[in-house]
């Protein structure tokens, strides 16, 4: 509960005393806030003067006079029965009412009596060839109020009978809000009913241009706000919240909007290149030839690249999908341009292996001012946190005059000393793991806006990115270039010793073949996360066996946890990495251990010594999901892999296979089978399309951990608005918007 949080004075002046327990227990402080506090469902009900039309299982309230009372004690012990005889002055009903002992019995006789009239509401049922109504709310009603609904309904009754049409049940909606104890649903009624009385005094102005409300025909503010909380029809009601939900929508997409016409207007240095330079040699070199989707994208980017403003482009494929070349191919544009252009890794790992990499797809195009360089070749700058002091100097001086045309590194690119000559293009590695903040920084360290390039790995569904991107241009690359041995995936339930031992001696022939496994726990140590890990707490699916229950010590070993494999714990890398050692399969097979909380030197010794096959068993946290490439892993055996999301284990599985060797995905669970942890992993077993899995993944979560994973810093309250299932409104939504921000 927000504690301490106070109303505004609007709000106070409106709604008085209630004011301070909106504030404090739902953290409404405003009349706007209060306005856009929307109802979670409809209570609706049917107004009744007549018994014998109420329908069956119709919650109605109906006015009727009470006849007679009986009490009396039940079979069950304890529990008293009383009835209430009912009538319309036609038809005959009764309300039932059970009660521990007399109590509930003495006070119905207090407020009613025989004679006297009575508001009942609930839902009616047929019993015995009566109305019954099981513990239904009731209001006595004083003479005078009972007199005026017989006259409302009366005028209901003549005017049915005038227009010559059967007198249909009158109809009440109500709003059912989200309440607490001290802010109860009345309370919110109440306050709500006097804002909307004062609109002009909340001080809620339409968001939404009149042109986009006739040409949406969409309801008003003024005309919403009134559907929505004080409902008079169930169609009008879902109209209302539409409304909410397209400002929802058009709101964040004229953010994009003006964020994106802003930067179109500012100049940018136009990079285009030159004939017969490094771009046209390194075509030349290039060992393969580039499939459709990288020429189409490539040519995309070297066209925003020759303009004077700013290219602000996402490129998003799976791993291995040939992301890197194509960046690569623009970052010699600029380059050729007589400009710089800088790659920034999330992490130590990956810009050491960007540099390799692109190292080697340059050769001698890379090596300027060496031996045995190309004609006209640049160098490559590689900055990270981690160098000795004399190489990180030589590597400033190399970026301040302009000798590094291309330079990689992790944040430690951001710092004030990193000066460029001209920084022509960023790419942004990942760019989800780099907050807004940062971006800004390395956008900073040019007098004019460089271009820029975000990649991720990361399938995002075209939904999220239309969302949450809708301010960058988005190019995909969906194909994989041929060549790349198929991944299959298994699930391995847990509770099965003997399969779980067929996946240590799996790695065990991998192994000997030549080949090398990874085995990813979620934890480092028990009750240690992994920085970043996004894992999903795991929801009656028991982990295979969490840190609480190897703590718990004896009888701590459960069906769960299969001492035949000797696991102490399954859930993290430590006690695996001890479990494993041990292990009669694995005997003489030496393993690397890997976790964020390694200092960087080791974490780079732990991979190497992988990739060189020193250590053809990698113990590790999920630090591996990102971009690393050891082409002879064949295996990847992910434990607990029911705390992961779909498109992180697709992330884990993407690091096998990646050479001529087909990869074998292991999903070790103790997820039931049946149950919805266990069939989301099925999908893995079904589909490789990153795309679906990234869509799939989205369906189950909560909007909330979308916004946390892919707004990267941008942080926007979404009430109505669904991702996924709004995807067409999104898109009409941001074409309105765009239309209307280049109006300006
Ligand atoms: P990503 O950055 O998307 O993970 P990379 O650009 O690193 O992908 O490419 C993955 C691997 O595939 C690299 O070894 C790269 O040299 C190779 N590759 C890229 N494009 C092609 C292609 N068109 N044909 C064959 N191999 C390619
Ligand atoms: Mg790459």
């Amino acid at each position: 509960m927000p504690e301490g949080v106070r109303p505004s004075r609007a709000l106070e002046k409106i709604v008085g005393s209630a004011a301070k327990p909106l504030a404090a227990s739902l953290g409404i402080t405003t009349p706007r806030e209060l306005l856009y506090h929307y109802p979670r469902k409809l209570h609706h009900t049917a107004r009744y003067s007549s018994l014998a039309e109420v329908r069956e299982g119709e919650y109605v309230s109906v006015v009727v006079e009470v006849v007679q009372i009986r009490g009396r004690p039940t079979r069950r012990r304890g529990l008293y029965l009383t009835t209430v005889t009912l009538t319309d002055g036609r038809t005959r009903g009764e309300a039932v009412f059970f009660g521990h002992g007399k109590k509930m019995d003495m006070a119905i006789r207090k407020s009613l009596e025989p004679g006297s009239r009575v508001e009942i509401n609930g839902v009616a049922s047929h019993r015995y060839g009566t109305i019954q109504f099981k513990s239904a709310s009731f209001l006595a009603l004083d003479p005078e109020t009972a007199l005026e609904r017989d006259v409302q309904n009366l005028h209901a009754d003549l005017e049915a009978l005038e227009r010559g049409v059967p007198r249909s049940a009158g109809e009440e909606y109500l709003a059912v809000y989200p309440a607490s104890a001290e802010a109860p649903m009345k309370l919110i009624r109440d306050a709500m009913a006097l804002v909307l009385a004062d609109l002009d005094g909340a001080g809620v102005r339409e968001a939404l241009p009149d042109s986009v409300l006739t040409e949406r025909g969409l309801m008003d503010l003024d005309t919403a706000l009134h559907a929505v909380h004080q409902p008079t029809s169930m169609d009008g009601y879902r109209d209302g919240l539409h409304r909410f939900r397209y400002e929802e929508a058009f709101l964040l997409q004229t953010v994009m909007a003006r964020r994106r016409a802003q930067i179109a207007t500012n100049d940018a240095t136009a990079r285009p290149g030159r004939a017969g330079a490094l771009v046209d040699s390194f075509d030349a070199a290039l060992p393969f030839t580039l499939t459709e989707g990288q020429r189409q994208v490539a040519a995309e980017i070297a066209t925003d690249l020759s303009q004077a403003h700013p290219m602000q482009r996402l490129l998003q494929g799976e791993v291995g999908s040939g992301k890197t070349v194509v960046a690569l191919r623009g970052m010699l544009q600029v380059v050729d341009s007589g400009g710089q252009a800088a790659l920034l890794a999330p992490t130590e790992v990956l810009a050491h292996q960007h540099a390799r990499t692109i190292a080697d797809l340059l050769g001698p195009l890379g090596q300027g001012g060496m031996l045995g360089a190309a004609d006209g070749a640049t160098r490559i700058a590689l900055l990270t946190g981690s160098m000795t002091a004399a190489r990180r100097r030589q590597m400033l001086a190399e970026i301040a005059s302009g000798a590094a045309g291309i330079v990689i590194g992790t944040h430690a690119l951001l710092q004030d000393q990193v000066q460029f000559a001209d920084l022509g293009l960023t790419v942004i590695d990942e760019q989800h793991r780099f907050g807004v903040q940062q971006r800004e920084a390395l956008r900073a360290k040019s007098t004019v806006l460089p271009h820029q390039l975000y990649m991720t790995a990361t399938p995002i569904p075209r939904s999220v990115a239309m969302t949450f991107f809708g301010d960058v241009d988005v190019s995909t690359l969906r194909e994989i270039p041929a060549g790349r041995a198929p991944v299959t995936t298994h699930l391995v339930p847990a509770a099965k010793s003997r399969w779980l031992e067929r996946v240590w001696t799996k790695i065990a022939e991998e192994v000997e073949a030549g080949n090398r496994a990874y085995v990813v726990a979620p934890r480092i140590s028990a009750g240690t996360e992994e920085e970043g890990a996004d894992l999903i707490e795991p929801e009656g699916a028991a982990s295979v066996l969490g840190p609480d229950r190897t703590e718990a010590g004896a009888g701590g070993a459960s069906a769960a946890a299969p001492r035949a494999s000797g696991a102490a714990s399954m859930s993290n890398v430590t006690q695996v990495a001890e479990m494993l050692a041990e292990h009669q399969a694995l005997a003489g097979i030496p393993q690397g251990v890997r976790h964020g909380r390694l200092p960087a030197e080791e974490k780079d010794a732990v991979m190497t010594a992988f990739a060189d096959g020193r250590t053809p068993l990698l113990i590790t946290t999920t630090v591996v999901e990102v971009g690393v490439d050891v082409p002879e892993a064949t295996v990847m055996v992910v434990l607990d892999a029911d705390r992961f999301g779909l498109s992180q284990l697709h992330q884990l599985r993407g690091r096998v296979g990646r050479g001529t060797e087909a990869g074998l995905c292991l999903l070790v669970t103790a997820a039931e089978p049946g149950s919805e942890a266990h069939q989301r992993l099925q999908i893995l077993e079904q589909t490789d399309d990153g795309f679906v899995l990234a869509e799939k993944d989205l369906k189950m979560r909560k909007e909330g951990d979308v916004l946390g994973s892919a707004q990267s810093g941008r942080t926007r309250s979404l009430k109505l608005l669904r991702v996924v299932t709004d995807r067409a409104l999104i898109a009409r939504a941001r074409q309105d918007a765009r239309a209307r921000s280049e109006e300006r």
